[in-house]
């Protein structure tokens, strides 16, 4: 079987479903029904699918309105296809109709186009194609669709509180080759409250997202302005950051500009909330200077969270990292560093965290996400790598990422595409698109996926 003719033939009919598909402005709403729970429009994607489900000979089945599924094949074992198609909003200055699908120099425009509408119909193109080829299934095959991807996973969590966890899995949400490893995510919340003696901080500020290096801090501290502004300036032009220093009422307000960039690498970014604590912890006495130090001692320097003894690294994942992007100080009131950590793989975490304390701030573990991975010898990943090496030419390597994709619901499953490497990512940019031609080589390497791990040969 040539995958790629078969997936060519199918180019008219697959642009043509995608556009339908992305013409339904599929964002998150909070005008909810009972059987809209995220909105009439991305229940109408839903329903999209579903009913083409239906119409192709599938077995359909509706999960509560968060989620659904198109399964055909037979046997005890499960193969998942997971895509959702729900999107971001749009947001302002496209050049193109966001939900236009507008063709042009073999791309096409239009939000979800490569998130997650694109490699869902590229999945389900390649679903149709191995069944109407006629070959006999040792596996049922089932393409999940999710609609609450960008908003929580809702969808598969609901989903897989009833449905069966697929024996072995796949998200075409995310990179080719393949990513097998994926970081455990933990939301660590420093803080303190009980404070003695207040000093010149005022307050300090800076982040709104843990996974986000924040790029803007600001702190008001009280005492004559030009010293500060001084100081400030001074410290500013040796760091090579911009900054300034605002006399506001009998205070002043210093503002730091750091560099933004995603959590799962701080060292891409420059954090301006520990540049601004670094400056401020020579300046001040008392309370503020306790927090202010504390930041600087544990963070500067140091994304990896030695100077907090919770540094850890292995050969799959790499080094853990700490994220500090959330920090919030009020004179006298409770003061908090919020910390997105990506840990690796094999992080003793429990270990790591129990009576794990600092210098009178309490550690609070708000969320964990654990890590996910599936071992390099499972023959399943050796089989997505065969069928990418032969149907690009190119090295299957596996890749593990800090991120958190949709494979990491799944029991043994893993993000397969449909970025291939060296593409420009643009999820959730102006002008998203799909290369038509990157859709159909991964319609032509989901089909023999499908073929190889769910047909008697
Ligand atoms: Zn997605």
């Amino acid at each position: 079987m040539d995958w790629q003719l078969e997936a060519e033939k199918r180019k008219d009919h697959m642009l043509k479903e995608l556009q339908q598909l992305m013409a339904i402005p599929s964002v998150l709403s909070e005008e909810t029904t009972p059987d809209a729970p995220f909105g009439k429009d991305v229940k109408r994607a839903l329903d999209w699918f579903l009913e083409k489900g239906t119409a192709n000979g599938f077995d359909v089945k509706n999960v509560d309105h968060v989620a659904g599924h198109l399964e055909f094949g037979q046997g005890d074992e499960l193969l998942g296809i997971l895509g959702h198609v729900d999107v971001v909003p749009p947001g302002a200055g496209w050049t193109k109709d966001p939900f236009g699908g507008a063709i042009e120099d073999g791309k096409l425009y239009g939000r979800g186009a490569i998130d997650d509408k694109g490699p869902t119909i590229a999945a389900w193109t390649a679903l149709n194609l191995v069944k109407d080829a006629g070959f006999e299934f040792s596996k049922r095959v089932r393409l999940i669709i999710g609609t609450d991807e960008e908003s929580g996973f809702r969808c598969v969590e609901r989903y897989f509180e009833k449905e069966e966890m697929p024996t072995i899995a796949f998200a075409p949400d995310a990179d080719f080759p393949i990513i097998n490893a994926e970081k455990g995510i933990a939301g660590l919340v420093f803080s303190k409250s009980e404070w003695s003696q207040a000093d010149a901080l005022v307050s300090f500020k800076s982040g709104e997202r843990t996974n986000m290096v924040p790029d803007l801090a600001e702190a008001t501290v009280a005492g004559e302005f030009t010293a500060w502004q001084e100081r400030f300036n001074k410290f500013c032009s040796e760091q090579q950051v911009s900054g300034s220093a605002v006399e506001s009422e009998e205070n002043t307000t210093l503002t730091l500009h750091g560099k933004s960039a995603h959590a799962m690498e701080p060292d891409h970014g420059i954090n301006a909330g520990i540049l601004l604590a670094l400056f401020l912890k020579d300046h001040l006495s008392g309370d503020g200077k306790q927090f202010v130090e504390f930041i600087a001692v544990h963070f500067h320097n140091d994304s990896r969270g030695r100077k907090l003894g919770l540094d850890f690294a292995d050969e799959i994942s790499g080094d853990t990292t700490f994220n500090p992007g959330v920090i919030r100080f009020e004179k006298g009131k409770k003061a908090t560093i919020s910390i997105s950590m990506r840990y690796s793989v094999s992080y003793p975490f429990k270990e790591k965290m129990t009576d794990f304390e600092t210098e009178g701030f309490l550690l609070e573990i708000a969320s964990d996400s654990p890590p996910h991975h599936v071992d390099e010898n499972d023959p399943f990943i050796q089989t997505l790598q065969t069928v990418y090496e032969k149907q690009t030419g190119q090295k299957a390597d596996l890749l593990a990422i800090g991120g958190g994709t949709y494979a990491r619901v799944l029991k043994k499953g893993v993000a397969f595409g449909m970025l291939f490497p060296g593409e420009k990512d643009v999820a959730h940019q102006l002008d998203e698109f799909v290369d038509i031609d990157n859709l159909l080589k991964a319609t032509a390497i989901y089909a023999e996926t499908i073929y190889q791990l769910a047909c008697k040969k």
